[in-house]
């Protein structure tokens, strides 16, 4: 096993339709094992063969990161239904996110690394990161259907603006809530006196 350097946006192989791959030999496997570990080392949770210079219809995916990783070889999208849109990155386009809408649930069909064809069903994020890695196989990136590409900085720091307005909703709503029960006592209190009033009377 061994790791391979990524190739970014801007090379002429991130631009090309991948070849099928057919039989899954030992060379494959290989190939996915070298990608497995480029993809952990640089911390992602999709790889695809054309990031790694190989023009194969393959991808490794790992929408659940205490789960197991998804070996995609020849896959092909069966169904997809609804939408939703959220951010993406991408190690090809490093340092930046975009806004992308994809299916929300996806069936997909591929070879796994024994040989097998299975079909799968993905939803939400699952969805998203296997649609953004097969369209590597097609020679698109999440930078072409996304809208509000942005650097990583600038997304943290709108993040950061959105946690703080957030958190001062909050707080004023927290002080809406104070401000309404101390009435609310004033009027208790004013009633248990009205209650007791005689008897202090008597
Ligand atoms: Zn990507």
């Amino acid at each position: 096993m061994a790791t391979r350097s990524i190739r970014t946006d801007g090379e002429e192989i991130l631009r090309k339709v991948c070849r099928p791959v057919g039989e899954v030999t030992d060379r494959v496997r290989e190939n996915l094992a070298d990608m497995l570990e480029t993809m952990k080392l640089e911390q992602g949770v999709g790889i695809a063969a054309p990031q790694v210079g190989i023009m194969r219809r393959m991808f490794i995916a790992m929408p659940d990161l205490e789960g197991e990783p998804y070996y995609m070889i020849d896959p092909k999208i069966i169904s997809e239904e609804g939408e939703t849109v959220d951010d993406e990155g991408c190690l090809s386009v490093p340092g930046y996110v975009g806004t992308v809408k994809r299916p929300q649930k996806i069936v997909i069909e591929a070879t796994n690394l024994d040989g097998e064809r299975k079909t799968y069903t993905f939803e939400d994020f699952g969805a998203r990161v296997m649609c953004h890695e097969n369209d590597h196989l097609n020679g698109i990136l999440y930078t072409d259907i996304a809208t509000n590409i942005r650097t990583l900085e600038e997304a943290a720091e709108e993040a950061e603006k959105e946690a703080k307005e957030a958190e001062e909703a909050a707080e004023e709503a927290a002080n809406e809530t104070k401000e309404s029960e101390s009435a609310d006592n004033a009027i208790r209190t004013a009633e248990s006196r009205n209650h007791s009033s005689p008897e202090v009377c008597q």
